[in-house]
């Protein structure tokens, strides 16, 4: 491998800058988040239910707590009618024990007395206060929420590793837990450079743009369950971009990205200003992203810094393969890739050789064919915006025809 002060020959694989960009990122500490902090993050160690679910035996049903026995012979023609001792409400915490020959009221979620072995609906019923006529003869059971039929106590309920979603929060809320320990969301700045770029909301002069990366990253970070700042993004002013750097960079920052000024041309700010200060610039055997860089800054114990090219294809594609998986990763996904999926392709292609090229596509999910949209030139943001995947055609591959299976990663998912 060369040495970080001078540009590799030969391109860096795919796989080795995907493994340089993920040990810049290690796995990210442990806290105890409320609750309501916890969607999207993923649970850091097993969570345990210290109680069963059901807590108790209780009812399913508004209705009447009875001895199956009791009532055996109720029918239509012959209601069985029983004596009214008390009224269960759900919370009710002293339940009296169900005498033979009596009924309880008794509402749904309610402690089932002791006694008792079923629950007849009250649609089945008089609806009584005093004394209840009952229509029907339930099987021992009915209507019963039996202790610990859900989850019982002890038992792993969430393991390390699951991504938090409603019902999983929900889950860890019914056994008891007011907090989870999660991993926390690296905190990533974002910073965009160049000096054609201007702020959306302004006007533009001829020859500037409007600067789309810094948005497009920081929402690509939080998508991938990172925390994004978005910095002023700088001209291609080496000074500026390394006092903003010096300014920024400190204290809690896990990551530094940025796009822009990497590749090989003049007034390329990110790579002139960082070159021989432990960032490595090289080319990926990759189409989009061929340019990238990646270190430690010389601030603050080595903060981690992913230089991604310019071109906003370039920029989210490389985002994808590289820095998406390694976010991921630290925050404990257990799959922190893409899913992939084999599909047909709709049209032929060619491809560089000795290049993984990444075309985007948008998939037919009924009949598995995949379709280019746009071309493969990196500018092509309105394509990138309606692609909902990549088609990728690996390095040995030079040309592919319809009908060839492919691997699509499907970017929804
Ligand atoms: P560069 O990698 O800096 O040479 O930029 C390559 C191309 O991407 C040029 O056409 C730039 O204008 C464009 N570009 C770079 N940064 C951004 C950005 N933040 N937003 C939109 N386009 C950009
Ligand atoms: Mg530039």
């Amino acid at each position: 491998m060369a040495s970080p002060d001078v540009p590799t020959r030969t391109p860096r694989t795919v796989d080795e800058h995907q493994a340089v960009v993920a040990a810049l990122i290690p796995p990210a500490p442990v806290q105890d988040v409320p609750l309501t902090q916890a969607a999207g993050l993923v649970l850091a160690a097993d969570l345990t239910a210290p109680i069963a679910l059901p807590p108790f035996d209780n009812s399913a049903m508004d209705g009447y707590a009875v001895r199956a026995a009791d009532v055996a012979g109720a029918t239509e023609e012959a209601p069985v009618e029983l004596p009214v001792a008390t009224d269960i409400p759900a919370g009710r915490t002293d339940v009296p024990t169900l005498e033979p020959g009596t009924a309880h009221r008794i509402m749904t979620g309610a402690p089932l007395p002791p006694g008792a072995d079923a629950v007849v609906q009250v649609e089945l019923t008089d609806g009584g206060v005093d004394r209840v006529r009952i229509r029907r003869a339930p099987a021992p059971g009915t209507h019963v929420r039996t202790a610990g039929e859900d989850v019982p106590a002890g038992a792993v309920v969430l393991t390390a590793g699951t991504v938090l979603g409603a019902p999983q929060i929900a889950l860890a809320a019914a056994v008891g837990s007011a907090t989870l320990p999660v991993r926390r969301p690296p905190h990533v700045l974002v910073l965009s450079t160049g000096s054609e770029l201007v702020a959306p909301g302004t006007p533009l002069r001829p020859g500037q743009i409007y600067e789309s990366n810094g948005p497009m990253l920081a929402a690509a970070v939080q998508d991938a369950g990172g925390r994004a700042e978005l910095l002023r993004f700088v001209p291609d002013d080496v000074a500026q971009f390394r006092q903003v750097l010096s300014e920024r960079v400190a204290g809690g920052v896990d990551l530094v990205l940025t796009s822009g000024g990497v590749s090989a041309g003049a007034y390329e700010v990110v790579k002139d200003a960082l070159t021989g200060r432990g960032v490595e610039f090289v080319r990926v055997a990759m189409q989009p992203g061929g340019p990238q860089g990646a270190g430690r800054l010389e601030i603050d114990g080595g903060v981690g810094i992913v230089t991604l090219p310019g071109n906003p294809v370039s920029s989210q594609v490389s985002f994808e393969v590289f820095v998406r998986p390694a976010l991921r990763a630290a925050l404990g996904h257990p799959h922190p890739h893409r899913p992939v999926v084999k599909a047909t392709l709709g049209e032929p292609m060619s491809s560089p050789a000795g290049k993984r090229q990444f075309r985007r596509g948008v998939l037919d999910a009924v009949d598995g064919t995949v379709r280019e949209v746009g071309s493969p030139a990196s500018h092509l943001l309105g394509a990138l915006a309606r692609a909902d995947c990549l088609i990728v055609l690996p390095e040995d591959v030079t040309s592919a025809e319809a009908g060839d299976p492919v691997d699509v990663w499907l970017l929804d998912g």
